[in-house]
């Protein structure tokens, strides 16, 4: 049985990065009929919060990923929770301390940081000198009576060639003497992420460890932890780095870098998740829009690409536009209504009527924009009578000698039409090309122009009514004065 696991450390904004993994843990897990369990990794007291956690879940879950063992749900192997297994490192660690592949250190951080300035100043890489490796008694008691706290260190076995097989990036392979003996506990006795990482995917019987390359160079320690425990390795995936399209490592400064950004944007999750699928993993074929259900029928980690996956804002713009459209008007609205207040279109509580008819505008827009909050930028024609040509080659338009006709009779028409509908429209437009023997388009252009000052837009015959009758006539008579 495939399990996978996806292991956030709870320390601030859940990032497209965390949910690009979350989601291929996801996908694998669906595809083989196997397990995702969500593990909280909050060994970083200091930058671990509840508030960061509560934000993670919220946005899997408001992406559809969902999880079969873990936090919140329980399961065979919990805890989940890293800060509630501290028993369960500490059993391990005294198994490694009594084997001698662990012991304790008692240098201080400035003993530390003096070791590593002098090898820096050497030109070495720093790393730990192994001064507390092989400590006397009397050293020990000494350091004890000093009142030191010692870390836990993991004594890294010489001249050693750690190798494995990554599912991305083929076979990798480390040195052990490029390895310091590093710290597995701290002196408060809380494990270190390499550590505790290793415990819980092997007590947790993870399969396949897929995670972000920047792990990739923890992933040789990790594995002689596993080798001094004797527990079996997992299959180890390091899905490659997100960059912006100026190909520097994805930051603020690219724009929205977390999940809750964009849902507040007003993207849609279907259509995050099909470009975050892209992010890394290439499809067989040209398609872009994948269903859910698809992504998981086409997924495998041998499409996953070694190379640096970039992250184009106008890709994720033109699939999600593709979501906007299929969805209801109504759903669009809600996504919308935040900005449209914002923006000051919107002032208290709708009406059941005003929410109705602005259900019926969202839908005449939804097909102009990538993300709800875009309605702000389209909307104006619908709540601003003030308006003016919008350019030269407008008010051109309307200097046409047929153009005074045109309107005295669209007036006319729209006085006596009722109610107001698409298709009353439609006719007396018509209606109009007729009577003057004019072209649909120096019909309809012009009025387009009258009503709303622009030469685009939502369907004329559409718009109209939503203005409405006296609202289109002053704004006629307005511009036409
Ligand atoms: N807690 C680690 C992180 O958030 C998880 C790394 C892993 O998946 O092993 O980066």
């Amino acid at each position: 049985e495939v399990r996978v696991r996806f292991a956030p450390s709870p320390t601030g904004p859940f990032h497209i990065g965390g949910a690009r993994s979350a989601l291929f843990n996801w996908l694998l897990a669906r595809k083989q009929g196997g397990k995702l369990i969500l593990r909280i990794e909050d060994t970083d007291l200091e930058r671990s919060t509840r508030e960061s956690e509560e934000n993670i879940k919220a946005s899997l879950r408001w992406l559809g990923i969902d999880w079969d063992e873990g936090i919140d749900i329980g399961g065979e192997y919990g805890p989940y929770r890293q800060t509630e297994r501290l028993d369960i490192y500490r059993e391990y660690t005294e198994k490694l301390l009594a084997s001698g592949q662990a012991f304790h250190c008692y240098c201080s951080e400035e003993e530390l940081e003096a070791e590593r300035q002098e090898q820096m100043n050497k030109g070495e890489t720093p790393r730990y000198s192994g001064r507390c490796r092989n400590l006397s008694q009397a050293d020990r008691e000494r350091f004890v009576a000093e009142g030191r706290k010692p870390t836990v260190r993991f004594r890294v076995p010489e001249n050693q060639q750690i190798v494995f097989k990554d599912m991305v990036r083929g076979t990798v392979s480390f040195e052990s003497n490029g390895i310091g003996d590093f710290v597995i506990v701290k002196s408060d006795g809380i494990p270190v992420y390499n550590y505790a990482v290793v415990l819980d995917d092997a007590l947790m019987k993870v399969t396949h460890v897929i995670r972000a390359e920047e792990h990739l160079s923890n992933t040789p320690r990790q594995i002689l932890i596993y080798q001094a425990l004797g527990l079996p390795l997992p299959q180890f995936g390091h899905i490659s780095l997100i960059l912006g399209k100026d190909r520097t490592k994805m930051s603020k400064r690219h724009g929205a870098t977390s999940v809750e950004q964009y849902k507040n944007l007003g993207y849609l999750p279907e259509g995050i998740v099909n470009f975050l699928a892209l992010l890394g993993w290439a499809p067989p074929g040209e398609q872009e829009i994948f269903s859910v259900e698809e992504l998981i029928e086409n997924f495998s980690m041998d499409r996953v690409a070694k190379n640096p996956a970039v992250f184009d804002i106008d890709k994720l713009n033109h699939i999600n536009a593709h979501y906007i459209k299929q969805a209801s008007p109504e759903v669009v609205t809600e996504l919308a209504l935040p900005h449209l207040k914002a923006a000051g279109y919107i002032g208290g509580e709708l009406t059941a009527g005003q929410r109705e008819w602005l259900v019926k505008v969202v839908a005449e827009l939804q097909g102009y924009i990538s993300y709800a909050a875009q309605i702000t930028e389209h909307i104006d024609v619908f709540f601003n009578d003030n308006i003016d040509f919008e350019n030269e080659e407008a008010h051109e338009i309307m200097r046409d000698a047929d153009i005074p006709r045109v309107m005295e009779l669209f007036k006319n028409k729209l006085v006596e039409l009722e109610p107001v509908e698409p298709d009353g429209v439609k006719a007396i437009l018509k209606s109009i090309t007729k009577e003057l023997k004019l072209g649909g388009k120096k019909v309809f252009m012009p009025v387009r122009i009258a009503v709303t000052g622009k030469m685009h837009g939502p369907e004329l015959v559409n718009l109209i009514p939503l203005i409405g009758k006296e609202r289109t006539l002053a704004r006629m008579n307005s511009l036409l004065a």
